[in-house]
């Protein structure tokens, strides 16, 4: 399975996120601490952020690759210098069967979202979306959040459970203004410093203020603050 991470709060670098933290997605990539299905993370990577000099909202930029991310030369040159308040990241596990290319990569987009899918789900109970950018079950699967709305996305997950109840559906997305993230099989931790809150499949480090977020549960992080609520079978 795979392994995200995204950052609200102050601007910060890429690379403070994604390749400098001890236990960061770099080091998950090919040691993950706490990954419960499979061993390595080398079949893609992506970064979605958010201009945060922009007057108007915009929507997100990417970059993605189909290669480890632990072989990009080019990306570790330059994610010190891309900064914003606003990152979600992702080093893939492709699931068998799935085509492994940078579309297939998270994070996925439409409008000012991001989302990122850590699991697997049986197509064959999604609709089919002509907008899905891959057949792979995770694009798939986030443009049918996306055509739902992203508001309903705990709704529409216990929706996807009801109909795959061997679907494993942890989820993170954001707008640029606040993280939405669901646990349904794979684990999720938050870290809220004074700075900006971070939340990860696993913590980047071993700081004690990480808080693990239990399966089956909503999380919400706004510049307001955290919350967590249960989500029902
Ligand atoms: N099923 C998705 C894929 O094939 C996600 C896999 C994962 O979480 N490891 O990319």
């Amino acid at each position: 399975m795979c392994r995200h991470v995204a950052w609200l709060g102050e601007p910060r670098s890429v690379a403070s996120i994604v390749l400098e933290p001890e236990h960061g997605l770099l080091r998950q990539s090919y040691a993950p601490r706490h990954q419960r299905r499979g061993v390595v993370n080398a079949d893609g990577w992506g970064v979605g952020f958010y201009d945060s000099g922009s007057p108007e909202p915009a929507p997100p930029v990417r970059w993605r690759s189909a290669r480890p991310i632990w072989g990009d030369a080019s990306f570790a040159s330059v994610a010190p210098v891309l900064r914003s308040h606003a990152i979600l990241a992702a080093v893939r596990s492709a699931t068998v069967g799935m085509p492994i290319d940078e579309s297939a990569a998270a994070p996925f987009t439409d409008g000012r979202w991001l989302l990122s899918h850590n699991g697997r789900v049986d197509r064959g109970v999604l609709p089919p979306r002509r907008e899905a950018e891959s057949a792979c079950d995770s694009a798939v699967l986030a443009a049918h959040v996306f055509a739902l709305g992203p508001d309903r996305v705990a709704e529409t997950v216990r929706e996807v459970a009801r109909a795959d109840p061997a679907a494993y559906l942890t989820l993170l997305l954001t707008d640029g203004v606040r993280i939405t993230g669901i646990t349904w099989g794979d684990q999720l931790s938050y870290l809220a410093t004074p700075e900006g809150t971070a939340v990860a499949s696993e913590p980047w480090d071993d700081d004690p203020r990480w808080v693990e977020v239990p399966d089956h549960h909503h999380l919400e992080v706004t510049p307001a603050g955290v919350s967590v609520t249960a989500l029902e079978g």
